[in-house]
């Protein structure tokens, strides 16, 4: 189990594939580094058991965050169809509660996929000085 995230010693990126194996291959996703896992840089973590835990730590928060503007989010799925609902004195009755609750679960997956990536697009031009 690591207690640890692994980043590039070039660029200090955390975006980098290798080998669970000692003396394993390993290469950064954003500079041009390859080598051997040993000499990646280690970033101890306290709170979290391994780099996994960490990202469903993130996810939860994500999701966390989405629920509490679920109210929002479902008046726009139903206000652009996505979702069937009726008006019944003026409160709104969510027909198909399963599909509102699938786009909610894609919304807060979309987030966290977005936030991923935009964080990798950043770290590239960190290295690249653009
Ligand atoms: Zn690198």
């Amino acid at each position: 189990m690591n207690d640890a995230i692994y980043t590039c010693p070039m660029c200090g990126t955390p975006a980098v594939d290798h080998s669970a194996l000692v003396g394993g291959a390993a290469q950064c996703r954003i500079c041009t580094w390859t080598g051997v896992r040993e000499e990646l840089v280690a970033i101890p973590f306290t709170n979290y058991a391994d780099s996994e835990q960490v990202v469903i730590a993130i996810r939860k928060d994500v999701r966390l965050a989405v629920r509490t503007a679920s109210d929002q989010l479902v008046k726009l799925l139903v206000r652009w169809g996505f979702v069937s609902a009726s008006n019944r004195n003026g409160q709104l009755i969510i027909e198909d509660k399963t599909a509102a609750l699938r786009y909610i679960n894609a919304i807060a997956n979309g987030i966290f996929k977005s936030i991923v990536e935009e964080r990798e697009k950043i770290e590239v031009e960190r290295v690249r000085g653009s």
